[in-house]
C-alpha cells in the first residue's frame, strides 16, 4: 500500500445526553477523523480518541491535530507500507502522543482489511462472532441513574459500570445495591483518589464490585501495587497503561489484576494486540472501555474485543444510544446485550460522507 492521500477533518456532533465525569461535563463530543488513500485509490479510516479538553490523559483534539500535521503524516505520506504493524516502526521518533499515533495506525489498519476483503475482527485475530456489551453511566442524581439502570437493563446491557467521585461513592453504591442486588457492576474512580483514602476504598468492597476502575493517579504503578494488596475487589487501570511495557510492569508489581484496553490509549490496534496477548499468556483478563467514539472509533474497539482474552462486556454503546444520527452505516446497534460483529470486508461499515460534511468544522488535504 503506498500512501498517496491523507485528509484529516475535524469534526463536532453534539451528544444526546451530556456524560459526566469527575472532572467535569461534555455535551458535544469533538474530534479528528483521518481518511487514508493509496495510490490503488482504496481508502482506510481512523478516529481519534482525544477529548477537547486534557482531562484524560494529555493528549487534546488540537495537540493530535499537530502532531499529525507537523510529524506523523509526513512520515507516512508516499511511503509504502506491507502491513500496518509498520506504521509504528515509522513513527518510533516521535515520542509518546498515543492517540495521535493511533488516528493513522487504524486507519491503516482500516485500509489494510478492506485490500485482503477481510472484516477488520478477522484481520486483527478475533475469533468471536459477537461480544457482549455494558453500560457506562456518568455521575448523576440517583433517581435518573436508577432510571437509566432500568432502561439499560431492559435494553439487554450485561452489565453496569458507573462512575464515582469522593464523597458520593457509599450514595451510589448503597442506592443500586438497595434495588439491583445481584447486578453485575463495576466503578471507575478516573484518578479521584490517594491512598489516604485507602479504608474508604477497602469499604467498597462490601458492593461485591467486579472491579475498580482507576482509583488511584492517572500516572501511576506503585501506589495501585499497595491498595491492591489491600483489596478484595480487582483493580483495573485505565489511565496509568499507555503501553505495553506499562502493562508488564503493571503485572510485575501487581498494580492491578485486569486492564482496560483502549486503542487510542495505547498508541494503536497493534500494541492493544501485543498487550492483549501479553495478558492473555499470563491469564490476566482485559476488557474494552469507552471514549464516547463516533462509529469509526467504535467500529474499530468492536473489532479489537472480538480477540479471545476479552473477558468482560464491553463499554461500547450502540450508536442510538450517543448520536441522533452516527458517521457510519449502518450504524452499530446492540440486541438483547450483544454486538454481531460486522462481516464485510475493512471497517464493516460505510462511512457517511454527508453525514461527514455536516459535522466538519475543517479538514485539510494532505498529498
Ligand atoms: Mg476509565
Amino acid at each position: 500500500m503506498k500512501i498517496r492521500r491523507i485528509t484529516l477533518y475535524q469534526v463536532k456532533m453534539n451528544l444526546k445526553q451530556p456524560f459526566v465525569t469527575a472532572f467535569g461535563t461534555i455535551h458535544e463530543r469533538e474530534s479528528l477523523i483521518a481518511r487514508v488513500e493509496d495510490e490503488e485509490g482504496a481508502t482506510g479510516w481512523g478516529e481519534c480518541a482525544a477529548f477537547s479538553a486534557p482531562w484524560y490523559t494529555e493528549e487534546t483534539v488540537l495537540t493530535c491535530w499537530h502532531i499529525n500535521e507537523d510529524f506523523l503524516i509526513p512520515l507516512i505520506l508516499g511511503k509504502t507500507i506491507r502491513h500496518p504493524n509498520e506504521v509504528s516502526g515509522l513513527f518510533q521518533h516521535v515520542r509518546r502522543n498515543p492517540m495521535a499515533k493511533a488516528l493513522l495506525e487504524g486507519a491503516v489498519w482500516s485500509l489494510y482489511a478492506s485490500k485482503q476483503g477481510q472484516p477488520l475482527a478477522q484481520t486483527l485475530g478475533g475469533t468471536k462472532k459477537q461480544i457482549p456489551v455494558g453500560r457506562a453511566i456518568g455521575i448523576k442524581p440517583m433517581s435518573e441513574l436508577l432510571k437509566e439502570i432500568d432502561t439499560a437493563l431492559q435494553e439487554g446491557y450485561k452489565r453496569i459500570k458507573v462512575k464515582i467521585k469522593p464523597g458520593r461513592e457509599h450514595e451510589i453504591l448503597s442506592g443500586i445495591r438497595k434495588h439491583y442486588p445481584e447486578l453485575p457492576l463495576m466503578v471507575d474512580a478516573n484518578s479521584s483518589y490517594t491512598l489516604k483514602d485507602l479504608e474508604l476504598l477497602k469499604s467498597l468492597d462490601q458492593y461485591g464490585l467486579i472491579m475498580i476502575e482507576q482509583p488511584l493517579a492517572y500516572d501511576d504503578l506503585i501506589d495501585h501495587a499497595l491498595l491492591q494488596k489491600k483489596l478484595e475487589t480487582p483493580i483495573c487501570l485505565d489511565e496509568s497503561i499507555s503501553s505495553l511495557a506499562d502493562a508488564q510492569r503493571a503485572i510485575q508489581l501487581g498494580s492491578c489484576r485486569i486492564f482496560n484496553l483502549k486503542i487510542g490509549r495505547v498508541g494503536g490496534i497493534g500494541t492493544a494486540i501485543a498487550i492483549h496477548d501479553f495478558c492473555r499468556d499470563r491469564g490476566i483478563p482485559v476488557w474494552g472501555g469507552g471514549m464516547l467514539e463516533m462509529g469509526i472509533g467504535r467500529a474499530q474497539s468492536i473489532a479489537l474485543a472480538s480477540l479471545s482474552n476479552f473477558l468482560f462486556p464491553a463499554d461500547t454503546g450502540g450508536s442510538a444510544h450517543y448520536w441522533e444520527e452516527d458517521i457510519i452505516s449502518p450504524p452499530i446497534t446492540v440486541e438483547n446485550g450483544y454486538i454481531e460483529i460486522p462481516q464485510k470486508p475493512g471497517l464493516g461499515c460505510e462511512v457517511n460522507l454527508s453525514r461527514m460534511e455536516a459535522l466538519t468544522v475543517y479538514l485539510r488535504d494532505f498529498a
